[in-house]
């Protein structure tokens, strides 16, 4: 069957190349299952390289009409698929409340908001207005951001359709067309998006999704060389693979990977809102690459800290994610419950002490894991500088401000961190000492379109945002015109 129901919201399961729907050659299929209950969704064409190369090949057909056409004009059908999202935006966040288990009234607010926005921002600030003419010793240099050709974007599950239009949004402003393989655990809302574009009018073969695995349709996918710009968002292990996978084609690559942040409280923090930013910390079930995992928290506040942090959290409610009462549901698949599982043994084994949750909710069952908070883990072990991807939250203690720098800088991730003081110099002196792409003070997950998001050492390479986008997604280009040599007289 090429339509699946989930939601009351028919779904095809097939990839979308060329402008049209396709079932896989091999007539291979994956399933898609529900974190929710762990029911079958459905079957999912699995793309292999006769699709990525089907794909890649409608991309670059297409590119030069799409790149050709005024900025005005793309922009306008970039409004119009941002328009179709705002349209399907209840139908979007159920579908994707279903696939990836997270929770429906964070789709319905903030989410499916931003996935429109993600193209309607990038519609609204063209990329020709950054062309720039120069004077360099009475020459004149003109430089323009040219559309740089076929774009892979390959993306995880935690926020599927977000996290793709991210990339798509600009990259298809910019004037490049685009091949997305969305992860298997969450593939569904990337197929109505393809419905949405063809509706919008997207050219065929501008936008292409290619269903399957990372091993099957991601591997041929980067290390294809009909593509010029690889932008991934995932984990530093698939990073590494796919960078050596691009590596013999030049390809340049943008990496948005994974975190172990921290969130520093100081003793002059105003704590109510340090308990608040810490209890936030569980959203989507800990499955956030920003989510500030290790609080560290100045020594004379630890322990009053801790309390209301625990009976804050004691107060969450797990359960069913389209509920509007709940707060945390479960996680995204059965091999990740086990490996979030996993991180909790071994840490109690050597020594942590569970003061909140432990293991999973054995109340729901089945991908059900408690809001977890562990105190006297190892210096150095794997709980303390390994993303865990759950709800899970470690503290550790500091007496100094040098001491709360060195802990919040002591993990090979470098994406976000988060302080929480009340003194204004003190959040200018430790936020210029910490390595992180976003640092936040006094607040957390404020995110502007037009800012430049992304991580320091092992948590990515480059930035997206606003112009540093474009920077990624265009060819700049540097001409420069003599004064000299014209038929006429100057430059005209
Ligand atoms: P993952 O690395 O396992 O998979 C991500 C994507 O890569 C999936 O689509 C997968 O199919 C694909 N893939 C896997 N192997 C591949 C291969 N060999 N070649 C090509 N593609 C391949 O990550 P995940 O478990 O889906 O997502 C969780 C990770 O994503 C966490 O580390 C999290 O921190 C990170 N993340 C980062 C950000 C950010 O903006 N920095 C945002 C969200 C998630």
């Amino acid at each position: 069957m090429s339509t699946i129901i989930v939601e009351d919201v028919p779904v095809d399961t097939r990839h979308w190349i060329d402008g049209q729907r396709r079932a896989s050659a091999s007539g291979q299929t994956f399933t898609d299952v529900s974190p929710i209950d762990e029911s079958v969704l459905g079957e999912i064409s699995a793309g292999g390289r006769a699709e990525v190369d089907a794909a890649v090949d409608a991309a670059r057909r297409a590119f030069p009409a799409w790149a050709a056409l005024p900025v005005s004009e793309r922009s306008a059908i970039l409004r119009r698929v941002a328009d179709g999202i705002d349209a399907r935006a209840e139908e979007l966040s159920r579908v994707e409340t279903r696939d990836n288990g997270s929770l429906l009234r964070s789709h319905r607010r903030g989410v499916m908001p931003r996935v429109g926005q993600n193209f309607r921002y990038f519609a609204d600030h063209a990329v020709d207005a950054k062309h720039e003419d120069r004077q360099i010793r009475g020459h004149r240099e003109r430089i323009t951001y040219d559309p740089a050709g076929v774009v892979a974007v390959i993306t995880p599950w935690n926020a599927p359709l977000m996290l793709a239009t991210w990339r798509i949004g600009p990259a298809l402003a910019a004037g490049d067309t685009v091949v997305l393989k969305p992860p298997e655990w969450a593939p569904l809302t990337a197929s109505i998006l393809a419905d949405i574009m063809a509706g919008a009018g997207v050219p065929a073969g501008v936008f292409n999704v290619v269903q399957g695995t990372g091993t099957q349709a991601g591997a041929p996918l980067t290390a294809h060389p009909g593509i010029d710009r690889l932008s991934f968002t995932g984990s530093v292990p698939t990073a590494a693979t796919i960078a050596a996978a691009a590596a013999p084609n030049i390809v340049p690559l943008s990496f948005e990977l994974g975190g172990k942040s921290p969130l520093v409280v100081f003793a002059d923090a105003d704590l109510d809102l340090a308990v608040d930013l810490a209890v936030e910390q569980f959203d989507n079930a800990g499955q956030v690459c920003l989510g500030a995992f290790r609080m560290l928290v100045q020594d004379s506040v630890a322990e009053q800290f801790l309390e209301r942090v625990v009976a804050r959290a004691k107060g969450l409610v797990q359960g069913d994610p389209r509920e509007p009462a709940t707060d945390v549901s479960a996680l995204v698949s059965r091999r990740h419950f086990e490996r979030v599982a996993g991180f909790v043994e071994r840490a109690v084994a050597a020594g942590a002490r569970p003061v909140l949750g432990g293991g999973p909710n054995r109340d729901l069952g089945g991908l059900y894991f408690r809001p977890t908070i562990l105190l006297d883990a190892q210096p150095g072990s794997e709980i303390l500088t390994e993303e865990v991807f759950g709800p899970v939250l470690t503290l550790q203690t500091f007496a100094t401000e040098e001491q709360a720098v060195q802990l919040a800088n002591s993990t090979r991730f470098g994406l976000a961190a988060t302080l929480v003081t009340g003194d204004p110099d003190r959040a200018e002196r430790v936020s210029a000492q910490l390595s992180a792409g976003t640092v936040w003070v006094n607040c957390f997950f404020v995110r502007d379109l037009g800012a430049p998001f992304g991580g320091n050492k092992q948590s990515g390479i480059g930035r997206e945002g606003g112009d540093w986008s474009f920077d990624f997604y265009c060819d700049v280009k540097n001409s420069v015109f003599s004064p000299n040599g014209w038929n006429q007289k100057g430059e005209g």
